[in-house]
Parts: structure tokens; sequence; C-alpha cells
């Protein structure tokens, strides 16, 4: 599944934040309870309204939500990717995530120190980015030393990888991170296999004061802006708001929600913005036994989506029936969607979108 690396510099937020994500009832969602994998690693439902629907509709007995993974990487400082802190831990656990979720504080409170004193969101992004950087620039350097013999042999896979390496460097010399640079298609694998800590995705989450989550403040617009001019996410979350979220039941969340101004708990939010910068979409399975939410990347093909289920599925793959969601809901189910002439039969170019109800017919 995917995972979703929560940094920061030390008192922004990022524990009251994880243990908020990873304990509301919507995280525990009946089968799958909050499993502790580690102290700091949380698997997490993500909260899918349509699936509900679905399962109702369909008198699913089951209901199994897709999940993401968030990691409290705690620990950096200035200095981190010198080995001050916990600074060698921090950068191996941000290698494991498929995005960053980079908390910055934009709430003031005299009573919480800020480790340099003061409150200002962009400066603190920097500082981690620059930690990033400096640690990419050092690792860049050590595996070009490593591969220059056998780019000397002709190796073409370390020629790709030397290449790509070089590309890199230039950016972050230039003080780009690598995220800035565009890769060709060609390229992606050996690009994503290189696991720079600068290249992964950034979704900005800036914790605010209670009173300032539904409109943010002066701080969280400046983070905005900066998201915006560099193709990172952003989203206003109120820590505190979401630990008292946390401690309620379903229906008592929904009224404090509205008192606060919000329509929607910062999970949800906060996973939206992931599945957005990530380019994640759903699709569902629907039947008596079970309701069933799939994660793919957008554009994947229906072998490909299939294989998310088993690999048997996509090295079978004979056809998907598919039916839209929206289609599924306007049948009431899919008889209704057959008789409305919405049920299709879709091959394997068909590219999957979000919110298909799909079943797989394969070889098996
Ligand atoms: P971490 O070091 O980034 O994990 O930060 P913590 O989650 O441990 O929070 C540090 C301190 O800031 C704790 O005392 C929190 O209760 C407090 N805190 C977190 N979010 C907020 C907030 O939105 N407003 C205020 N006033 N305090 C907060």
């Amino acid at each position: 599944g995917f995972r979703m690396g929560i940094v920061g510099l030390p008192n922004v937020g990022k524990s009251t934040l994880f243990n908020a994500l990873t304990r509301t009832a919507a995280a525990q969602a009946a089968n799958f309870p909050f499993c502790t994998i580690e102290p700091n690693v949380g698997d997490v439902a993500v909260p899918d309204a349509r699936l509900d629907k679905l399962a109702a509709i369909a008198g699913s007995k089951q209901i199994i939500p897709t999940r993401i993974t968030f990691v409290d990487i705690a620990g950096l400082v200035k200095g981190a990717s010198k080995g001050e802190g916990l600074g060698n831990q921090f950068l191996a656990n941000i290698r494991e995530v498929d995005a960053i979720a980079h908390v910055l504080r934009c709430f003031e409170d005299g009573d919480i120190t800020h480790v340099e004193g003061r409150i200002d969101p962009l400066a603190d992004a920097e500082t981690i980015e620059t930690e990033l950087m400096i640690a990419d620039m050092e690792s860049i350097e050590r595996r070009l030393a490593n591969l220059s013999r056998k780019v000397k042999g002709g190796d073409k896979d370390a020629v790709a990888q030397e290449r790509l390496l070089k590309a890199a460097l230039v950016a972050l010399e230039a003080g780009r991170p690598a995220r800035s640079l565009t890769i060709a298609e060609d390229d992606r694998r050996a690009w994503d296999m290189l696991q720079l800590l600068s290249a992964k995705p950034v979704l900005y989450v800036c914790n605010v004061a209670e009173a300032e989550a539904a409109e943010g403040n002066a701080l969280t617009a400046a983070v905005a802006e900066r998201a915006e001019a560099e193709g990172a996410g952003h989203v206003v979350i109120s820590a505190r708001i979401e630990e008292e979220l946390s401690q309620l039941p379903a229906d008592e969340a929904a009224e404090f929600l509205g008192e606060m101004g919000l329509t929607e708990a910062g999970l949800d939010r906060l996973i939206r913005a992931g599945y957005e910068l990530l380019g994640l979409q759903t699709y569902f399975t629907v039947g008596p036994k079970e309701a069933r939410a799939w994660t793919i990347t957008r554009g994947t093909m229906a072998p490909q989506a299939a294989g998310v289920i088993h690999g048997d599925f996509e090295r079978g793959f004979i056809r998907a029936e598919t039916i839209a969601y929206d289609d599924y809901i306007a049948g009431n189910g899919e008889a209704g969607a057959r008789e409305a002439g919405r049920f299709r039969v879709e091959g394997k170019g068909y590219e999957v979108k979000d919110g298909d109800v799909l079943h797989f017919l394969f070889n098996g």
C-alpha cells in the first residue's frame, strides 16, 4: 500500500496529528482496526462514502476499505544530514515512503517552544528541504564513485543511473530539489529506484489553531503560494481539533466538525490531497460477500488494475465487467445499471476510471 511519511521540525504537532489520524473512528473501520506495526507506523482505512453506498445497495456483508500507512518520522533537526539528532534513522525512514507530509507550525502559542525561536513556516520548510538536499548530494557523490567502474565496463543500467544522478546533482547544486526535474517516461523506473529524498512528492500540512481551521491564516496563505509554485500539495489542519475528534464516536465527531465550521475531518482532507498529489484513484469490487475499495494510479489499464487484487488476475486477464459508480447508484445496483444499458464489457486496452465498479474474468 501507499506510505506517507510525516516530517517536520520538533514541536510543530507531528505526533499529535499522527496519533489523531490513526485513532479516529473512521480510521478504525470495523474490519481493519488501527494496528500498531511499530509505535510510529499506523495503518489507516481510507474513508470513502461511495464504498458505504455501494455496500448498502448490494447488501454486502463486509466493507473493506483501501488503506494508507502513515509513518511518524520524528527527529529531524538542523544538521540531520550530518547525523545529528536521529539523523540517519530519519533519512532511512524517508527513503521508504511514497510521499512526504510536511507539517509546518502555523499556530502561535507562547507556551510551546519553537526550535528556531520564531514562527515562520516557509523558513521551516526550507530548513527541512535543505537537510534532504544535502543528504541527497552526499549520497549521489557516493553512488557516482561506486558506479564508475561499471560505467566504464559499459553496463547499460549503470550508464542510465549515472546520467540521472548527474542531472539530479546539477539541480541540487543550483538549490533545487530533485523533484523539480522533469523525468522522461522511459527513465521513470530507474529514477524511482534511486529513492532520492528530495524527489519525493511533498504535501504541506499547515497546523493551525482551532479557531483558524476553517479559514487558515496569513501564514497558511504563504505556504499555499509556495506549494502552488512548486507543484506541491497543501492542506490546513488543526492537530488539536483532530485530537479531539479522535476521541469522539462518529456521530458526535460530525457534530463537533460542524461546530468548528468544517465539513470534513482532517484525515479525509489529508488523504484526498495525498491521492491528488500521487495521482491515485479508487475502483470497487462489489458483491453480497463484500464491498471493497482498491487503490491504483491514474492511467492504470484493466489488467494491471486486476493485478492489484492478485497477480493471477493480471496474468490470466480476459475482460472486466464495468459499471461507472454514478451508473451503479442511478440503477440502484447491477441489475438496474444493466437495464439502463450501463453495463460494459471492457478489454485489455481499457483505462480504469475513478469509481468504476469492476468484476474481472480471468483464466486461472
Ligand atoms: P512534534 O514534536 O512535532 O511531534 O509535536 P507534538 O505533536 O509533540 O506537539 C508539540 C506540542 O505542541 C504539544 O504540547 C502539542 O499539544 C502542541 N500542539 C500541537 N498542535 C498544536 C496546535 O495546533 N495549537 C497549539 N496551541 N498547540 C499545539
